[in-house]
């Protein structure tokens, strides 16, 4: 064995650290160990085995974690690709590709020194401590301490079991260990992370028992003798009668192993019910004609709404499986709901392995143990599930890639799209990229002949799209002389469907009741205290809400500046809409789906399965109503106000309206009615709106490509933005202004900077912020200059936390 291994830490810094084997461990490359890191222990992942003694002290490892690899090599690979090309440390990469926390838990712990057994000892000799500024409470819980740890003679007691065992505060713990008192240690380690439950055993049911009791015991003997405690406890009966029984023998609680519960919803219509038309099968065999080849290849799979794309991929994976190889298929994370993983279920059996967002830690890691495993071939999931642990990848396929879910927001900030694309590659697997409104960067890569392009250019059954037609807005003011939020058109076409008993969305992009509130007297805008942003009105819950930090405040009576009580609430939120739609159409069963609405999976899908069993007549809500449901009865989609991002300053913000136009238009018709769009717009001549109208992607693309040329935007440059951001003004200023200094002095050849400048909203979550925007036709002359960058703000002393890299930034806000 070799005598030091390096090890790669979820810590900001762009390095491995080396730690000395002991004897009795053997640590593997790209399996887990703990080691000790400053004052912590931490786990890490084993990038290397070597013998170069390092200059520096080394320390041990604690402990080996993994004796086979968690990370094999390509995935290691993968890891050292995101960490270069998104200039993240690799050790906060491979935190990210590993969903195991569960399986280590943070522990610290006290012992007492010599110090402290001689303050004990003294205090006991003169009867009364010596004299000190610390209160006679804090001074008895001192003493309190000391005498616990006294009686464990040494050994280290856990936080939690000495504070609740002497009711000693953290900074009390904290001033014994300043004066060497104590001493305070991480004893973090590896632990078993098997889900478990509670389960009581009736023992026996004799001797007397109340009423509640034999609830209790009534319903273990009903049950065979035994009930999961969570259930005991949802009966009518006070908690403390199971504890009762206990005592007296009559019943035990024993756990056992969670069995993983999935989602057994009512099976739905299979996609493979209908047969494929000449488009799918075609698409199909392309699809399988490449996995075949066991060679890397990508497609770009563009299909209007409605084409049956999903119906190719599980198709596909069907192929893949029987193959005996592996699969993995990324979904927008609302696209994920029980009823799609039933029917994931009912087609891939025990085979599959589903990843979202509502998984606890501990069934992440039940799930990630059955991939590597081999028990689950086929892998659904959400952006993280692109680092799913299969061996033999043959396929991945990324549904709705134009997704921005697709893109994590913290550190590292990659795209799981374009991660998707380079483990292909690196796994000589095929990658399928799938949408009706490609990204830019896809569709283009595919004109270039990166990637294969196939096209589903109908709906399936010959459905025919949606007509779409466009509401001037600005007209309709003129004519009605008032702000109108729902035009007399779409009004009309509504109580129309209505009447028909068929069924309607009405999208509008902004949750809440009014988004603005404005001072008539002083004209000042009441804004978050966290953000420069103006704080929404949310009526029901009677609260003003940031909904960039969660802020929430009273709804004034009177302006906060200037006292005045002409205060006006303005503008129009989901919560408002639904309000006005109730009042027009008093008969309609009417409800919305937005965050303030949908807590869960479950709230989501119960609404949908509302609207598709025909118990709802109208849907209002915001972009979660636009995305892939499959709803039959839906013959009318209103848009209102969906063209607000148009006024951004954002480049991406024609592209992100397209999308979001063409996804809610798709929601229209896909029954055996054609559907009809009304698009309300105060932009009827803007592309975005037009194109959409017209379900043009290619127009749409083809203009927006241009602009893209001439601003030298993705995709014709490597984009970056660079943020600077503290909770101090002067910090902010003075940062941007010496990388800006920087910037200026050094020549950067092919790379154009545009900044410092104060980003577009310039306070955030308390913190001023002010970027620069870096573009360069070549992607190596674009992280070189980061890459020197990051190096000066080093120097500089500018702290890491403070200077945010995203390389292809989404969002430029
Ligand atoms: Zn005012
Ligand atoms: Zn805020």
């Amino acid at each position: 064995m070799p005598d030091f291994c390096d090890v790669a830490l979820p810590v900001p810094l762009e390095m491995a650290f080396t730690y000395r084997i002991p004897d009795n461990l053997m640590p593997v490359v790209g399996g887990r160990v703990v080691v000790p890191f400053r004052q912590q222990r931490m786990t890490g992942i084993v990038v290397e085995l070597h013998d170069r003694k390092p200059s520096v002290v080394t320390k041990n490892i604690v402990t080996v974690v993994d004796h086979t690899a968690v990370l094999d090599e390509t995935l290691l690979r993968l890891g050292r690709w995101i960490a270069d090309y998104y200039l993240a440390p690799v050790g906060e990469v491979f935190r990210t590709m590993l969903p195991l926390s569960a399986e280590f838990k943070r522990v610290i712990g006290y012992r007492i020194t010599e110090q402290g057994h001689m303050a004990l000892h003294l205090a006991g000799m003169s009867g009364s401590p010596a004299r000190s500024q610390r209160t006679p409470d804090e001074q008895a819980a001192e003493f309190r301490v000391l005498d616990h740890l006294a009686a464990s003679e040494g050994a280290f007691v856990r936080m939690e079991t000495l504070r609740s065992a002497v009711h000693a505060t953290r900074k009390i713990l904290d001033g014994m260990v300043r004066k060497k008192w104590i001493g305070r240690e991480d004893v973090s380690d590896q632990q078993d992370a098997t889900r478990t439950v509670k389960i009581a055993v009736l023992k026996s049911a004799e001797g007397k028992l109340n009423e509640n009791q034999q609830t209790i015991v009534d319903t273990l003997a009903a049950s065979g003798g035994k009930a999961a405690v969570a259930i005991l406890q949802s009966l009518e009966v006070p908690r403390t009668t199971l504890s009762t029984l206990v005592r007296r023998g009559l019943v035990e609680i024993i756990e056992e192993p969670a069995d993983f519960t999935v989602s057994r919803a009512k099976p739905r219509p299979s996609p493979f019910d209908f047969d494929f038309n000449a488009d799918q099968k075609m698409a199909l065999s392309r699809l399988n004609d490449a996995v075949n080849a066991k060679n890397f290849s990508g497609m770009l799979l563009h299909g209007v709404t409605g084409s049956g794309k999903t119906a190719v991929y599980l198709a596909g994976m069907r192929s893949v499986l029987a193959a005996g190889r592996a699969a993995i298929l990324l979904v927008p994370e609302i696209g994920l709901t029980p009823a799609v993983a039933a029917d994931l279920h009912q087609i891939f059996g025990d085979e599959v392995a589903i990843l979202h967002s509502a998984l606890s830690d501990r069934e992440r890691a039940e799930q990630w143990h059955r991939i590597k495993r081999g028990d689950a071939h086929m892998v659904v999931g959400t952006r993280s599930a692109v680092f799913a642990p299969v061996a033999d990848l043959a396929l991945i396929i990324v549904d709705e890639e134009h997704d921005s879910s697709y893109k994590q927001e913290e550190t590292p900030q990659y795209h799981a799209r374009d991660v998707a694309v380079m483990r292909a590659k690196m796994s000589n697997a095929v990658v399928v990229l799938g949408s009706a409104t490609p990204s830019l960067e896809s569709y283009f890569n595919a004109k270039k002949n990166k990637y294969a392009l196939v096209e589903l250019p109908d709906r399936v059954e010959s459905r025919p799209l949606p007509e779409v037609e466009i509401v001037d807005m600005r007209l309709e003011f003129q004519e009605t002389g008032r702000e109108q939020v729902i035009s007399r058109k779409l009004a009309a076409e509504i109580q129309e469907r209505l009447d028909r008993k068929e069924q309607v969305m009405v999208l509008l992009n902004r949750r809440g009741y009014s988004p603005v509130v404005l001072c008539r007297t002083c004209g000042k805008k009441l804004e978050c205290q966290n953000c420069a942003i103006a704080l929404t009105h949310h009526k029901r819950e009677h609260k003003m809400v940031c909904h960039y930090c969660g802020y929430t405040t009273a709804v004034p009576k009177a302006c906060v500046h200037c006292g005045s009580e002409y205060v006006y609430f303005l503008g129009t939120g989901s919560e408002k809409l639904e309000e006005l739609l109730h009042g027009m159409f008093p008969q309609a069963r009417i409800a919305r789906l937005d965050r303030d609405t949908v807590r869960s999976h479950e709230d989501f899908e119960r609404t949908l399965s509302g609207l598709n069993e025909g118990e709802l007549d109208l849907l209002v809500g915001t972009q979660m109503i636009a995305k892939g449901h499959d709803i039959h009865g839906v013959t009318l989609v209103g848009v209102v106000g969906a063209d607000v991002a148009l006024g951004l300053p954002d480049f991406r913000a024609a592209e992100r309206t397209f999308q979001l136009l063409t996804q809610v238009a798709g929601r229209a018709g896909r029954g055996q009615t054609p559907g009809k769009v009304i698009l309300q717009t105060y932009f009827q001549d803007h592309y975005a709106v037009q194109y959409a109208a017209k379900h043009d992607f290619i127009g749409f693309y083809e203009k927006e490509l241009r602009f893209r040329s001439w601003m030298h935007y993705p995709p014709y440059s490597a984009l970056a933005n660079v943020l600077i951001r503290s909770d101090k003004l002067d910090d902010a200023l003075q940062w941007s202004g010496k990388l800006g200094k920087w910037f200026d002095a050094t020549r950067h050849e092919g790379v154009r900077v545009l900044g410092p400048a104060a980003a577009p909203i310039m306070r955030l979550k308390q913190d001023y912020r002010y970027h620069f925007i870096l573009k360069s036709p070549s992607r190596e002359k674009l992280n070189t200059t980061l890459r020197a960058m990051l190096a000066h703000a080093g120097e500089q002393k500018i702290p890491k936390t403070h200077v945010i890299v995203d390389v292809d930034a989404l969002w430029l806000m």
